[in-house]
């Protein structure tokens, strides 16, 4: 099996698992027993963890709260922050591109009185599809916004939003700004200052930690989100966020982040690493795409394209190892149950189990049909050339017999 599905999910690093291992075994105790030893070690290493994790991404430790992941802490960001008994606003803008994970949270808070608008964002024949208009932007976010959500990096086409321009247009009005950064963390440098967002979502299964633990940075240092419990009881992680902490998932996160950090030089404690991982990765990408289109001139690229030689990772604007393509009019599902021997998806795995096509390629002006003769490929650290030259072997054997059935 080839897996090119790298944002479904990616393998776990071996870094993240030999850290996870010891709290699996002799340090079982609850970082909350603090009346022991055993309970203290185990707050120290988290406390630790929980320093280095929040310094890769400019936040204090007391800025992050740690979840089972980023469905949850979307939810939190916005059920806490629009629910919040103080919170008199009562408008929230976002772009149709998001993930049903803010999506589905933005559909009750409408059903609760919420005005939700949202933002057209640039279309499939533009030079950056996916982007938010920020001209429409600034006509909507108002006196009346209490939050604007926009995804970091999106998971279908992986277009890369100017958070920092949006952010500027936020808080001229005082509406905060929450971002889904769970496509981005690991494979972008990401950093809450710079991008001067006050909530973000992760999840360490998209950067090759372990499944069910994620977090959400809230800003506390420069301004102070208020933000309302969603899961109440013991009074964990200064009561934003009730039960016990995942220790074996936080430590494995942490180590997954650092590893990410270090193969791509953005941390201190960086290895001299040759060519950095994204680098490598969006050359892998380039040569899939290059093998597909050579041989398939019809075939379309959705979303943004790359410019041939890349700067730096922060100025990206669709992610390295994304890429998602229009093969019309063979149907990305008999593509896939051609080539089974391929992991690829033809839309979000989150939303696979719902019939339909992705809402993501609707957003940006594909048609039905377009939408359904797409495939999205996500490649990641494990991938190798041969697995490259191999994906698009069977790709465009499998074309070039569906092409003749029809
Ligand atoms: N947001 C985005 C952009 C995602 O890609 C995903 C995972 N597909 C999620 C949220 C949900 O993350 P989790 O699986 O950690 O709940």
């Amino acid at each position: 099996m080839i897996y090119l599905d790298y944002h479904a999910t990616t393998p776990l690093a071996p870094e993240a698992l030999e850290a996870m291992l010891p709290l699996m075994q002799e340090l079982y105790a609850n970082a909350g027993s603090t009346t022991h030893a055993a309970g203290r070690q185990v707050a120290e290493l988290i406390e630790r963890a929980t320093v280095e994790l929040a310094g890769l991404l400019g936040a204090a430790d007391d800025e992050l709260v740690f979840t089972s992941g980023a469905t949850e802490s979307n939810n939190l960001a916005l059920f806490g922050t629009c629910l919040h008994p103080r919170q008199k606003r009562r408008k929230i803008v976002s772009v149709a591109t998001e993930h049903k994970a803010v999506l589905d949270p933005l559909l009750r808070l409408e059903r609760q009185g919420f005005e939700v608008v949202y933002v057209p964002v640039a279309q499939f024949d533009s030079l950056q599809p996916g982007v938010v208009d920020l001209g429409q932007l600034a006509e909507v976010v108002d006196e009346q916004t209490a939050l604007v959500t926009i995804m970091l990096a999106n998971n279908e086409i992986g277009t890369i939003q100017p958070l920092r321009a949006i952010a500027d247009q936020c808080h001229r009005v005082g509406a905060l700004l929450h971002t889904d950064a769970t496509q981005a963390l690991g494979r972008i440098p990401v950093d809450v200052d710079l991008l001067d967002v006050d909530l973000m979502s992760f999840s360490a299964h998209k950067f090759y930690g372990p499944k069910g633990v994620g977090g959400l940075y809230v800003r506390r240092k420069t301004r102070r989100v208020k933000l309302q419990p969603q899961i109440v009881g013991g009074g964990q992680q200064h009561n934003y966020r009730s039960g016990t902490i995942n220790t074996a998932g936080i430590i494995g996160m942490h180590a997954a982040l650092l590893g990410c950090y270090r193969l791509n030089a953005w941390s201190d404690g960086a290895e001299s690493v040759g060519v950095v991982e994204w680098r490598r990765v969006a050359g892998l990408r380039q040569r899939l795409y290059d093998r597909l289109i050579q041989r398939e001139p019809s075939l379309s690229l959705n979303g943004p394209g790359w410019p041939s030689e890349f700067g730096e990772a922060g100025e990206l604007t669709r992610l390295p190892g994304n890429l998602n393509c229009c093969f019309y009019p063979i149907e990305g599902q008999s593509l896939m149950m051609d080539v089974p021997e391929l992991a690829v998806s033809s839309g979000s795995a989150c939303t696979s189990a719902e019939p339909g096509t992705s809402h993501v390629l609707r957003a940006i002006g594909l048609t039905e049909e377009q939408a359904r003769s797409s495939l999205r490929f996500g490649i990641g650290r494990f991938n190798t050339e041969q697995d490259i030259e191999l994906a698009a072997d069977w790709l465009l054997a499998s074309l070039e017999k569906l092409r003749r059935l029809i």
